[in-house]
């Protein structure tokens, strides 16, 4: 069992500490068995039937993910915050919607990553669910919007997408659980390195692991964490287990390797985004650099207070010449990589609403940067050509 004495960094590092009991090798192994042997008493070796309710390479990753998130012991039988991966984010999101009962309010912050919101304008209603958005950034407009007793669970994203908004997460708790309602935070973009939301009170955090968990770009998978094993959090691992939502213990191992070098890598973008937004702050070609870490940014002051080391890898440029002027930058990059999604160790760039459809409420001239681990001064020759040079030119 992991020495619970160290830092969460090393946590990381060192995937927990564990060698192997069988082998002694240090690299966790991979078990792929979907069934666990019967003993001619009935019962099982160690409690687990079927791969779709449980397995240990999950296990020994959600055990790693709950450390970071709650310094609890996660997994299927510890104490401390409880932790069950899903086979996507959405998969995990939707695991807390659909653990509510038909009738409960809920309230989503109204800036917010477009796949959550488009399936809670698809599937909410038919599922019974009474979804009110509202700008959680403004915690007077969240006490307003509580319905006292029917308000079950605020879905909140901070920072969140693509705007970068950031919601203070005490205040909210408070709001929340003076009224007798969960708060879940999606942590995808500050990740448990920046901010571990369940300090500031949340009772439920959500990944897309897909993104700086895993952080090579080669894996889809989801996360829900809880502060408490009460009956909501068996509702949701019933459901995972029901639905057939489980992450594979391939992608599992793959996520337990990734998130050895979850702190460097966060840390890097961090340092890189940050010199990119100071950079380009008031740039002729740009309207405006959203960045937390910018002390112009609105939620600046806010951030600074619940995120510990850095601001995230994620900021937005707004084109002063509109949409045309996006698409040429977004056709000119040579380093930043045309592509959706987040937290990989290369630099991603996109046309946000361009990814998002014609309901989208980004704006148009909008470009989405994810900042990977090249070194920055690569990254701001890259942007600061393509501002000069249009897509076609030489
Ligand atoms: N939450 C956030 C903040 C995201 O950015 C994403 C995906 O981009 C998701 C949830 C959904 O995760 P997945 O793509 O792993 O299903």
């Amino acid at each position: 069992m992991e020495d619970r004495s160290v830092s969460a960094e090393t946590l990381a590092a060192q995937a927990l500490g564990d060698a192997d009991p069988v082998s002694g090798g240090l690299a966790p192994v991979i078990n792929p068995s979907t069934n666990y042997e019967q003993q001619p008493d009935g019962s099982y070796r160690q409690g687990r039937v079927y791969t779709r309710a449980d397995n240990p390479t999950s296990e020994q990753a959600e055990r790693l993910l709950a450390a970071l998130e709650g310094g609890g012991v996660g997994g299927a039988g510890g104490g401390g915050c409880a932790c069950a991966l899903f086979g996507s984010g959405m998969a995990a999101a939707t695991a807390v919607f659909q653990s509510l009962l038909p009738g409960d309010h809920v309230l989503v912050s109204r800036v917010l990553y477009w796949g959550v919101r488009k399936w809670l304008a698809e599937f909410a209603l038919t599922w019974g669910l009474d979804v009110e958005f509202t700008d959680t950034c403004d915690l007077a407009a969240v006490a307003a919007a509580i319905r006292p007793g029917l308000t079950r669970l605020i879905w909140v994203e901070t920072p969140a997408n693509p705007m970068w908004d950031i919601t203070d997460l005490t205040g909210l708790c408070e709001l929340g659980h003076a009224a007798g309602a969960r708060v879940a935070v999606d942590n995808t973009v500050a990740t448990p390195v920046l901010t571990r939301p369940f300090e500031f009170g949340a009772d439920l955090v959500v990944h897309s692991a897909t993104k700086y968990l895993n952080g090579h770009g080669d894996v889809l998978a989801g996360a829900v964490l809880a502060a408490r094993r009460d009956p909501f959090w068996e509702r949701i691992r019933s459901w995972r287990r029901n639905a057939g939502a489980m992450l594979g213990p391939f992608e599992a191992w793959l996520l337990l390797r990734g998130m050895r070098t979850l702190f460097l890598r966060v840390h890097r973008a961090s340092e890189t985004a940050l010199a990119i937004a100071a950079h380009f702050d008031g740039h002729p070609a740009l309207s405006a650099v959203l960045y937390p870490g910018l002390p112009s940014h609105p939620g600046h002051q806010v951030a600074a207070r619940q995120m510990h080391g850095g601001f995230g890898g994620m900021l937005s440029f707004r084109l002063a010449g509109g949409a045309g002027d996006a698409h040429a930058v977004l056709g000119a990059v040579r380093v930043f990589k045309r592509a959706t999604s987040l937290g990989g160790v290369e630099s991603l760039i996109e046309h946000r609403r361009g990814s998002e459809g014609p309901s989208s409420p980004v704006p148009d001239d909008l470009l989405r940067l994810s900042v990977g681990i090249e070194p920055a001064a690569d990254l701001i020759a890259d942007l600061e050509a393509a501002l000069t040079r249009k897509a076609g030119s030489p």
